[in-house]
């Protein structure tokens, strides 16, 4: 399109360009170039052709193929289109004949600067000729004319390409001949005025919306509906205004020229492909390494021949269920896309086999053979012309994830795929959203604002600004949506009793954006469309809404969105098709799966979905419960070493109790229990109510409070006294939580449980850090278990999460047992990105390929991946078992999952609802690195 319109308007300053061209490639490159000569007419083309030879400088490729010679392994040179059409030839399965020109000729023309190759222009004649022999019928014939469409297809399916092109060929003639061989004149008129819409729109950039108006004008003057209302007079009057529309907009008459109109086609294809819209496509889909689009050229069959013809798409299974069941549309009298168009209501499927009983029989032969053959669910065009069905197109069909898992399991029972195949053929990441609530997809939607997809799942609430007024109203059972500038651990109350979570600011590893998606509540956060009034009790979006509290709002946290009003959600289930397909992933793969859960639900929740074990358990989360987080204050605030086990000791039994009913509810499964953590600020009161009520506690006063809080006040929390350096500093708080670790198991042990507690040690950046915190649980550890007279196992590790440790390990490794990767810090100190405030310029990076994506979720394996694979190799040179896993948040990211089985890890640790997700992508890893041995 873009060539053409060059040409065509300015047809001097390209002269240079041609010149050079000329140079380079010989002039006859400038023959084959129609787009570039299409002001000179075919014949000239022709003439000029047969007196100038090609000049071949490299070995010829065959650029064009026809449908008989293609097949469907040749997907990357023919396009998907183009090899399943050809296929299905090969396969007996009635297609309209046709060539396709190969992705490698449109990287050729777009190379040299939108070009036809040498010697293209005669391959494309041959196959027309080959092609008009076929049917009997020549191109641009004014008494019985070829009608071919033409048809954009790349190796991957594409939207933002090149739309087709249906029944070129017709111009003012051979509409009349049409008309008479057709014994229809109101069909042949019906197809001229489509094509010219279709090319005007596709090939000369005239949009649709000029024609689509003066179509609705004429229906309205003629008092009709339906555009097959519309006879053949009308239809003969719109040609000539649409005629009229192209003059006016394109300042040319429409080509009328068939071998032209094919040509222009064939370069706006082309040009598609480099257009912003396909460009961005693929960039959003991390699509690359194909070399361009092919072109198909294929006969024309008409669906729009009478009430004995028609058009329609079908699947041979249902796509949202997978329930094996042929699932379709049609339309009778119509071509094309009318199907999903949109201009008439189409009929089910079914209803074909009253109607045309005859098709339907061919079409069930043909779908069933379709099947079998690629073995696969498959999405078809098709079109009926006078009784006659013909196949348009075959492509594996896209469904949802519950549909993926029941069709790749019945398909195993039908004995037409492995289980291996069957595993391979489930996206992992998808099928978390089968055991969270799902919004209805026909519902419409009232989206306001939209922010990050935090924790994936959906619900509908009132809105609430405060967490105690969450907790409130849900006690008079009502359900609530927590929405809040951003969450602290004073909220988790409110976060317990809210459906879901809505946050203006964060990132996917922000405080709400953790703890929702531990609680498996669906999460938006670093909305930033919204400006939250916590005292005003409302927040306005930046589209102009405005919500008050009680107004109720829905979350779809699997895409980000925010929506008014209440929308029916779809209860997860975990059916027995998807337990299948995990049993059957279980028998491939060599990691463990383990979660990170803090609470005994969460643990049995992770159980339920197979779990096997806990990499991670944090043990601040349970601080934040109400019932414990004043002791936990007063043992913060605490100035003296006195003070402070004063309140531990207050802390100790509720911690024991804890970590018994983790460990009861894990049956004798590994778990990790991580030592405090996370900077202290996060613990103290940030509301003047809360720090008056400490302050009565501690009986000092409020001002005294205040000054003991200062004084903890850190310029850079995240980098400061936190984790090891905390229990450096403050030993009795390693002690204590050590003992209660140490004598839950003990007390389990007497109750005939045999637990192996792991205790692990965060932020750990020189050996000389663990050595000295590993001697105190140690020694804790050993009095314990002395003084019950009892036996017990335990290991103490660490927390890899500091890029020094990595570099380190070996050393580290010396008094470690276990190594846990936490990347989640790993990646902010390797990065030098602050996590929390990431989200400010992480998503433009990601926009200008700065990063690939958002290392929060997905490991960066280049960067912290290599220090990772230090660490492993340091770690383990002196010790070769050395247990190693993951327990950040990438543990639940497939690809991430992948990497972690290449660098030999023991196990990875998720949120409990990734445990699903886990478990098939760790059986990916195994059964694509077997495949990639076998090649
Ligand atoms: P898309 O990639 O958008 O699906 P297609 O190239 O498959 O575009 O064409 C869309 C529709 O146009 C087809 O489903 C079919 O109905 C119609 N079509 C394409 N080629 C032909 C043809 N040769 N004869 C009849 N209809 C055709
Ligand atoms: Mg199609
Ligand atoms: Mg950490």
């Amino acid at each position: 399109m873009l060539a053409y319109k060059m040409c065509s308007s300015a047809p001097f300053p390209r002269a240079s360009r041609q010149t050079k061209i000329c140079v380079l490639y010989g002039l006859t490159h400038l023959c084959h170039s129609r787009c570039r000569l299409n002001h000179l007419d075919g014949l000239f083309f022709i003439f000029f052709h047969t007196l100038m030879p090609p000049i071949r400088t490299t070995k010829k490729k065959k650029m064009v193929y026809s449908f008989q010679e293609g097949k469907a392994s040749m997907k990357d040179l023919l396009g998907g289109k183009g090899a399943n059409v050809s296929e299905m030839t090969r396969l007996g399965i009635p297609v309209p004949p046709g060539f396709t020109i190969t992705t490698e000729i449109c990287a050729s023309y777009n190379k040299l600067g939108q070009v036809f190759p040498n010697g293209l222009g005669k391959e494309i004649d041959i196959a027309v000729m080959r092609l008009e022999k076929e049917m009997k019928k020549k191109l641009g014939d004014p008494h019985d004319p070829l009608l071919v469409s033409v048809r954009s297809g790349a190796a991957v399916s594409m939207p933002g390409m090149m739309d087709t092109v249906l029944n070129l060929g017709l111009n003012d003639k051979s509409v009349i001949g049409l008309a008479q061989v057709s014994g229809n004149e109101r069909f042949a008129w019906d197809s001229y005025r489509r094509f010219i819409q279709m090319f005007a729109d596709v090939v000369l950039g005239v949009e649709h919306h000029f024609f689509e108006k003066e179509l609705t004008k004429l229906k309205k003057r003629r008092h009709v509906q339906l555009d097959t209302e519309l006879n053949a007079a009308d239809l003969q009057r719109l040609v000539a205004i649409y005629k009229q529309i192209v003059k006016k907009h394109h300042k040319k008459d429409f080509p009328q020229d068939p071998r032209k109109q094919l040509h222009l086609s064939i370069c706006a294809v082309f040009d598609s492909w480099m257009n912003p819209r396909a460009e961005y496509y693929r960039k959003m889909h991390n699509i690359s390494g194909l070399a361009g689009t092919a072109v198909n050229v294929q006969a024309m069959v008409f669906g729009n021949l009478g009430d004995t013809s028609g058009t329609g798409v079908a699947f041979t299974r249902d796509p949202s269920t997978g329930e094996k069941k042929f699932f379709g549309e049609y339309l009778i009298n119509a071509q094309g896309e009318d199907v999903v168009a949109g201009i008439r209501t189409p009929e089910p499927i079914a209803k074909l086999k009253k109607q045309m009983p005859h098709v339907y029989a061919q079409l069930e032969t043909v779908y069933k053979k379709l099947e079998k053959h690629y073995r696969d669910m498959q999405d078809i065009e098709f079109t009926v012309q006078q009784g006659q069905l013909w196949l348009l197109q075959t492509r594996n069909g896209k469904r949802s994830a519950r549909a993926a898992v029941r069709i790749a399991v019945d398909l195993v029972k039908e004995k037409m795929i492995t289980q291996k195949e069957a595993i391979l053929r489930v996206d992992p990441m998808s099928v978390e959203q089968l055991l969270h609530p799902t919004l209805d997809p026909k519902m419409p939607k009232d989206v306001i604002a939209k922010g990050l997809p935090a924790s994936p799942g959906a619900a509908h609430g009132m809105v609430v600004f405060s967490a105690d007024k969450a907790k409130k109203w849900k006690k008079e059972g009502k359900k609530v949506i927590l929405v809040r500038k951003e969450t602290s651990p004073e909220d988790i109350h409110g976060m317990h009793a809210a459906q879901g979570i809505l946050t203006a600011l964060g990132g996917m590893t922000s405080h709400a954006a953790v703890v929702a998606r531990g609680m498996g509540k669906c999460c938006i956060s670093g909305a930033q469309d919204i400006t939250v009034e916590h005292k005003k009790k409302y927040f306005s979006t930046k589209s102009g809404a405005v919500v008050k509290e009680g107004e109720i709002i829905t979350l779809n946290g699997s895409s980000g969105e925010v929506m008014l009003g209440r929308m029916e959600t779809i209860e997860p289930r975990l059916d027995r098709d998807f337990t299948q397909l995990l049993r059957w992933a279980d028998t491939h793969r060599t990691m463990k799966i383990r979660t990170n859960a803090d609470t005994p639900k969460d643990v049995a929740m992770a159980r339920s979905f197979g779990a096997e074990g806990i990499g991670l358990c944090r043990t601040e989360h349970m601080f934040f419960q109400p019932d414990r987080i004043l002791a936990v204050r007063q043992m913060i605030v605490a100035d003296s070493e006195e003070d402070r086990r004063i309140a531990l000791k207050k802390l100790l039994p509720i911690q024991r109790n804890d970590f018994y009913k983790i460990f009861k509810a894990m049956k004798g499964f590994p778990v990790t229990i991580r030592l405090l953590d996370p900077p202290l600020h996060e613990f103290l009161p940030q509301k003047e109510k809360a720090v008056r009520e400490l302050a009565k506690s501690l009986k000092i006063s409020v001002s005294k409070l205040h000054t003991r809080m200062m004084a903890l006040h850190e310029c850079n929390p995240m980098m400061g006294h936190r984790g090891a350096r905390l229990m450096i500093t403050f030993p009795e708080i390693a002690e204590m939580q050590t003992q209660a670790i140490i004598e839950a198991a003990l007390k389990l042990k007497k109750e005939g449980i045999t637990i192996k507690p792991e205790i692990m040690i965060p932020l750990i950046g020189f050996m000389e850090e663990f050595y000295y915190l590993a001697k105190v649980v140690r020694r804790v550890a050993t009095s314990c278990i002395v003084k019950s007279g009892k036996k017990l196992e335990y290991a103490v590790g660490t927390m890899i999460e500091l890029p020094r440790a990595c570099v380190r390990a070996r050393k580290i490794a010396r008094q470690a047992e276990f190594f846990s990767f936490g990347t989640n810090d790993l990646t902010q100190f390797s990065y030098g990105f602050s996590r929390d405030d990431a989200p400010k310029w992480v998503p433009q990076y990601v926009e200008e390929g700065i990063l690939d994506g958002d290392p929060f979720s997905t490991l960066d394996q280049r960067g912290v991946g290599d220090l990772m694979k230090i660490g492993i190799e340091r770690g383990r040179t002196d010790k070769k078992n050395l247990k190693i896993g993951i327990c950040g948040e990438q543990g639940g990211d497939p690809a991430s999952i992948i990497f972690c089985h290449s660098l030999g890890m023991d196990y990875v640790s998720c949120s409990p609802f990734r445990v699903p997700v886990a478990r098939i992508a760790a059986a990916h890893a195994v059964l694509k690195e077997k495949a990639e041995k076998e090649i």
